[in-house]
């Protein structure tokens, strides 16, 4: 069988280049004999790698210089409690947009360290599918110490696509869309990403702050979690996690070879788009989002008779299709379709799901 395409939420699959890379030098890194997992993280060699892998990061999505790069510790929901504790006191209220399941888990962490979190709004079920309130419908608070949301929703498949406009500084959740199609890093105060959806092996975070958000962590806030100690300790405060940082060094490296984000943003949407017009024009197979809040990552889709769904699984991954079962919280399939994957990929999910629909 040739090489299986793998539909995995996170982990996700990782560029096969990358991993051929990470492969021929596991033994053997930068000619010195040993692996890049076995040496000092405060090696220059070491530290040469890291610098760049930030300078890569930052080119490609044009980060301004006013922001901090950190390479943390705990996956996205790390950043859950590291944001309200590092960028709100203990009598603020903060604003959070819920629009999906990654969002509530937010809205609950950050309730422990916050006098106040307010929901502005949540996900609407229209007739044309699941849907996010349009802006002038939300409740904003007067004195908000900053606005959460999380653009893409990885397991409802339902994204926004234009920044909020909101008056204090925006933080968004982007562990599942970060790097997959051109930003304004500008409008926001702090992005963060768990690094295993577009990025690198699970366990890193990334997190992107402008530097005026620095200095006002709470006081009991753990030091690893600290982003002005981390700031200044360029994120070695601790033992970094060095092969997550080495190997998110290589998907950068891999991904301005392939064009940036301009070039990734544009094949992005023309997998999501041929995936959901498949979709759309069938009765067989259904999408349960509007069009307007569709994501380009995650595409959830049911079948009309749900009890097709083990035989669907069962074939699919006999095809070679791994890894489209749906969240256990909403079930169905679901295929995540980050910048590693190809738009092969997307047709051989087609050609299996026509000839599933045929053949049933
Ligand atoms: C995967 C994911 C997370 C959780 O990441 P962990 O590294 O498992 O903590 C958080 N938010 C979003 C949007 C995600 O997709």
């Amino acid at each position: 069988m040739s090489a299986p395409f793998n539909f995995s939420a996170g982990p996700a699959m990782l560029p096969a280049e990358v991993m051929q890379q990470a492969q021929e030098e596991f033994l053997n890194w930068n000619h010195l004999g040993i692996s890049v997992m076995e040496i000092s993280h405060r090696d220059p060699v070491f530290v040469r790698m890291a610098e760049q892998a930030e300078q890569d990061l930052r080119e490609l999505m044009a980060i301004p210089d006013n922001y901090r790069v950190l390479f943390m510790h705990g996956g996205g929901r790390g950043q859950f409690s590291a944001v309200p504790q590092n960028i709100a006191g203990p009598a603020d209220t903060v604003d959070y947009l819920n629009s999906g399941i990654w969002s509530e888990f937010a809205i609950r962490e950050a309730e422990k360290y916050v006098n106040h979190v307010n929901v502005v709004a949540s996900t609407l079920v229209t007739e044309q599918g699941k849907a996010i309130a349009a802006q002038e419908n939300w409740q904003l608070s007067p004195h908000a110490a900053y606005f959460h949301y999380c653009p893409n929703e990885t397991v409802d498949g339902i994204a926004l696509h234009q920044v909020p406009d909101v008056a204090v500084p925006i933080v968004a959740d982007m562990s599942s869309n970060i790097l997959s199609e051109p930003l304004d890093v500008s409008k926001f105060g702090v992005i963060y990403a768990g690094a295993q959806k577009n990025i690198g092996p699970s366990g890193l975070a990334i997190a992107i702050i402008r530097d005026d958000l620095l200095g006002h962590a709470q006081r009991n806030t753990s030091t690893i979690m600290d982003y002005t100690v981390q700031a200044k300790e360029g994120s070695m405060y601790n033992t970094p996690n060095t092969f997550a940082w080495y190997l998110a060094g290589l998907v950068f490296q891999w991904l301005k070879r392939q064009g940036g984000v301009e070039a990734i943003g544009q094949l992005n949407r023309a997998k999501a788009a041929k995936l959901y017009e498949f979709i759309d024009q069938s009765s067989f197979y259904h999408n349960p989002v509007h069009p307007d809040y569709r994501s380009i990552m995650n595409v959830p889709f049911l079948l009309a008779d749900d009890s097709l769904n083990d035989i669907f699984l069962q074939q699919a991954e006999a095809a070679g299709l791994l890894g489209l079962k749906g969240h256990r919280f909403v079930g169905g399939m679901r295929a995540s379709i980050y910048n590693a994957m190809p738009m092969a990929g997307i047709d051989a999910l087609l050609e299996f799901m026509c000839e599933f629909e045929r053949k049933v």
